[in-house]
């Protein structure tokens, strides 16, 4: 037969925790369905606990200039319409487990900075770069999953233009308390499975050619894309509110 609550009542504390080692009490994890692969030809199921910010069907939770999102929807992917500026989520949003993939035009045009530029902005303000960084160079900290203007990705994970690519992102907001910062942001990312930024520290906001300090702002903000002039493509965007890192 078995045990109805598996564990133990006579070990010791964990240091640093309210819990005994192999708590029989102790609240066990929520199940959760994980997510199924991407392939290029079609995006894969979210987890089962995750809040759908694009899926491939409309931009209704989306606003752009204006209040509206101008964005191109087809074929399960939105694309940027240039000169229609950055668009953002209705939902705001802070800590999380953020995953989106986003294609580079397969007619490669420009160079560095001018090659298939787009952003993801956590927050509205912190910019993970999207960029065609295969075989095109650049500035280091303007690379494809830099945080722009302060890191570059530890390695350029780029795949070729024209095919999907991924960025799986944990992200901690910055703790304000007044307008005092008492805790930074801290990032980690995956660009196609391959960890570019491990718990990297921002110093601010992201910007062009300055360095910005961190001026409070709400515990949640919207999800941002730029608009940068490139026909970026995205799909299959969608996050998982991370709690418990609050001290
Ligand atoms: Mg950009």
């Amino acid at each position: 037969m078995r045990e109805e609550k598996p564990g133990y009542d006579d070990t010791p504390i964990i240091p640093g925790q309210v819990w005994r080692v192999h708590d029989k009490e102790r609240p066990h994890p929520r199940v959760v369905t994980p997510p199924t692969a991407s392939t290029q030809e079609a995006p894969g199921r979210p987890p089962s606990d995750a809040i759908v910010l694009f899926d491939g069907r409309s931009l209704a939770n989306w606003r752009g200039q204006g209040g509206v999102a101008r964005w191109k929807v087809e074929n399960g992917y939105m694309e940027v319409v240039p000169g229609t500026g950055d668009i953002w989520t209705v939902e705001e949003f802070g800590d999380c487990q953020l995953h989106v993939e986003w294609a580079e035009p397969a007619v490669i045009k420009g160079e560095s900075q001018g090659r298939g530029n787009s952003g993801v902005f956590l927050m509205g303000r912190y910019e993970i770069q999207v960029l065609d960084c295969y075989e095109n160079p650049t500035y280091a900290d303007g690379t494809t999953g830099a945080i722009y203007g302060q890191w570059p990705p530890l390695v350029n994970a780029c795949r070729k233009p024209g095919e999907w690519q991924s960025y799986d992102i944990v992200w901690l907001g910055p703790r304000f308390e007044g307008n005092k910062l008492i805790r930074p942001a801290y990032v980690t990312v995956f660009q196609n499975g391959v960890v570019i930024h491990h718990n990297t520290m921002l110093i601010g906001p992201t910007t062009h050619r300055a360095v910005e300090p961190y001026r409070p702002h709400a515990l949640v903000g919207p999800l941002k894309l730029q608009d940068h002039g490139d026909l970026v493509r995205f799909r299959n965007i969608w996050y998982r509110p991370l709690r418990g890192y609050d001290e």
